[in-house]
C-alpha cells in the first residue's frame, strides 16, 4: 500500500477535462434511508472534484451532515487557494466548521466521513477523514490511498488485531476522527499519481464492508465508468447491501485514444481528397 498522507508527487500531468467520471449512491437493501452523499464539482474547465460523504450511524441527521459537508467542500473549491493541499484542507475545514455547528444544535450531534479526489492540469490529490476510502486500480492491480481513521484500523496497525478480526469486529465502524464531531479537522491530504488508463474509486464503506479488494478491483477495471459503479453498487447489493452503498469513479484515458482518433480522421479526410480528384480525373 502506498503511504497516505505522504508525499508521493504528482509527476504527470493530467488532461482533467478528458477524465471519464462518474458517480451514484444507493440505500442498499436494510436501510429506509440514504446518509451517504456524492458530488461532483469543476472549476475555470481545467479543474474537478469528486466527493462522497457518509454521514455516520447513530448520530441523528447523518444524511443531513453528509450533504451539508459535500456541499460546503464544493463551495470552498470554487474559491480556494491556488495550492492544491491547502485547498483541500481548507475545504475539508470550512465542511468541518459547518457540520459542528449544526450538530451543536442537535442533542445527538452530527458527522460525516469524506473522501476527495481532486484532479488538476499539475497532478491529482486525495483528501479523506473518517472510512470512506480511495483506491487506485492500475492494471488489474488495487493500491490504497487511504487509511481508515477508525479503531479497528489503529489496532490493526498496531499488531493488536489481524485484518481478518477486524473485518468482522463489532467496533469496526467506531470512527477515531470525522468531520463535525470536533472543533478542529486535520484532514489527510496527499498527492496521487495518475498514468493513463488508471481509474480511481472513492466509496463509502457500505462498498468496501460488502466487497473484497479483487472483488472490487474487477468491477472497476472494466467498462466505463457509469457501468463500474452501476456494477459495483449492485454487487453490494447482491451480497446484502447492508448498509448504504456510494461509488464514485474516475478513468484516466489511455494514451494513444486521441492519436487514433486523428488518425481516424487524417484517412476521411484523404479519403475526401481522393474521391475529389478521382472525380476530377473522371471529368
Ligand atoms: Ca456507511
Amino acid at each position: 500500500m502506498d503511504r497516505a498522507g505522504g508525499a508521493e508527487l504528482p509527476l504527470v500531468a493530467l488532461e482533467p477535462r478528458r477524465i471519464v467520471t462518474a458517480a451514484r449512491t444507493d440505500p442498499g437493501r436494510v436501510r429506509d434511508g440514504n446518509q451517504d452523499y456524492c458530488a461532483e464539482f469543476e472549476r475555470g474547465g481545467t479543474t474537478r472534484l469528486l466527493v462522497v460523504a457518509d454521514g455516520m450511524g447513530g448520530h441523528a441527521k447523518g444524511d443531513v451532515a453528509s450533504r451539508v459537508a459535500v456541499e460546503t467542500i464544493g463551495e470552498a473549491f470554487q474559491s480556494g487557494s491556488a495550492n492544491p493541499e491547502d485547498l483541500l484542507r481548507e475545504a475539508f475545514s470550512a465542511a468541518n466548521a459547518r457540520v459542528h455547528v449544526m450538530g451543536a444544535e442537535d442533542p445527538l450531534g452530527m458527522g460525516t466521513t469524506a473522501v476527495a479526489l481532486l484532479l488538476q492540469p499539475e497532478g491529482a490529490w486525495v483528501a479523506h477523514v473518517g472510512d470512506s476510502r480511495a483506491y487506485r486500480w492500475r492494471n488489474g492491480s488495487m493500491t490504497r490511498l487511504t487509511e481508515d481513521h477508525s479503531w479497528v484500523f489503529q489496532e490493526v496497525a498496531h499488531g493488536r488485531m489481524t485484518p481478518a478480526e477486524a473485518a468482522t469486529h463489532p467496533r469496526r465502524n467506531a470512527l477515531l476522527r470525522s468531520i463535525g464531531t470536533e472543533d478542529d479537522l486535520p484532514a489527510d491530504v496527499r498527492a496521487v499519481e495518475l498514468l493513463p488508463g488508471d481509474r480511481v474509486l472513492l466509496c463509502s464503506d457500505g462498498l468496501w464492508d460488502e466487497l473484497d479488494e479483487a472483488t472490487l478491483g474487477d468491477a472497476l477495471g472494466a467498462g466505463e465508468p457509469a457501468e463500474c459503479v452501476g456494477r459495483l453498487i449492485e454487487l453490494a447489493n447482491r451480497a446484502g447491501g447492508h448498509d448504504n452503498v456510494t461509488a464514485a469513479v474516475a478513468r484516466v484515458p489511455e494514451v494513444g485514444q486521441p492519436r487514433r482518433h486523428r488518425v481516424a480522421w487524417i484517412a476521411i479526410a484523404m479519403a475526401m481528397v481522393l474521391a475529389g480528384v478521382a472525380r476530377w480525373c473522371g471529368t
